[in-house]
C-alpha cells in the first residue's frame, strides 16, 4: 500500500501523524510517514510510533516495501502492535537521521574531490563510505580531507530537482554511480544538486546547506578488490 513520503519533500520533519494500512509480520504500514527507508546507502530511520494513549511502539528498523513508495516500519521484538485504522503519533530518532543528512551530504561533496566512477557506498550514523575504481597512488587522505572541507567551508544551500526519464537518458554523465542505477518508471527522477558542486540522482535525505556538515576526517583508505579503493569517512 502506498504511503505519502513526507521526509521526499522535507527532510527536517521530524514528527506527524498518520493512520495505520497494515500490519503483518514484516513490517507496520501507513498512509504517510516521515521514516526513511533503507536504501540507496543510507540506513533507515529509527524512533517512535506513539498510540492514542500515549503507549509508545519502538521502531528498530525501517525498510522499502514491495510496490514504489512503500515503507515498512519493523517493531522491536516485543513492542505491542497497533491495529488497522489507528491514528499514530510518529517521530523519529532526529540525532540519528540529522547525523545520516550531514554524513549523505558529505559524501556528495566528497564525490567531487575524488573524480572517478563510484562503484559503492554506505551512510551509517557514525561515519560513510564510498568504494571508487580508482588507483590506490591517486587517493591521499589529507588532501582529500582538506579539498572536501574546503568545499564544505562554502556553505552552499542544496536543491532538489526533479527532471524526466528522458532528460536522464539525455545526460548520461549525471549517473556516477555504477552500482546503483536511479529509479526508474515514476517518469521523472529526483536529483540533488549542491550549486557549482555536483547534480546527481538522488532519493536520500540532505542538509538544507553544507555548511551543517561542519567538516569531515578521513578516517581510512583501503582497497576492498581490484575496482574497489575504499574511503571511510566521519563527522569531523
Ligand atoms: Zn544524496
Amino acid at each position: 500500500m502506498t504511503t505519502e513520503l513526507l521526509f521526499r519533500d522535507d527532510a527536517y520533519l521530524r514528527s506527524a501523524t498518520a493512520r495505520v494500512l497494515a500490519v503483518h509480520e514484516r513490517g507496520i504500514e501507513l498512509d504517510r510517514t516521515v521514516f526513511y527507508p533503507q536504501g540507496g546507502g543510507q540506513m533507515g530511520d529509527t524512533g517512535t510510533l506513539s498510540r492514542a494513549g500515549g503507549e509508545p511502539i519502538a521502531i528498530a528498523a525501517t525498510h522499502k516495501g514491495d510496490g514504489p513508495d512503500t515503507v515498512l516500519h519493523v517493531p522491536a521484538a516485543g513492542a505491542t502492535l497497533p491495529a488497522v485504522g489507528e491514528t499514530l503519533s510518529l517521530a523519529i530518532d532526529w540525532e540519528r537521521r540529522y547525523a545520516l543528512m550531514r554524513l549523505h551530504t558529505a559524501l556528495h561533496v566528497l564525490s567531487c574531490v575524488v573524480v572517478a566512477p563510484v562503484t559503492g557506498g554506505n551512510i551509517a550514523p557514525d561515519k560513510a563510505r564510498l568504494d571508487f575504481d580508482i588507483d590506490m597512488s591517486l587517493l591521499d587522505a589529507a588532501k582529500i580531507e582538506r579539498e572536501t572541507n574546503a568545499l564544505i567551508a562554502r556553505g552552499v544551500e542544496t536543491e532538489t530537482v526533479w527532471i524526466t526519464d528522458a532528460e536522464l537518458d539525455a545526460r548520461p554523465e549525471l549517473v556516477k554511480t555504477m552500482s546503483v542505477q536511479p529509479p526508474r518508471g515514476a517518469g521523472r527522477v529526483r536529483l540533488l544538486r549542491i550549486p557549482g558542486i555536483d547534480l546527481q540522482p538522488c532519493g536520500g535525505t540532505h542538509v538544507r546547506n553544507i555548511g551543517e556538515i561542519g567538516g569531515i576526517r578521513v578516517l581510512k583508505i583501503r582497497s576492498e578488490g581490484r575496482r574497489n579503493r575504499r574511503v571511510e569517512i566521519a563527522l569531523a
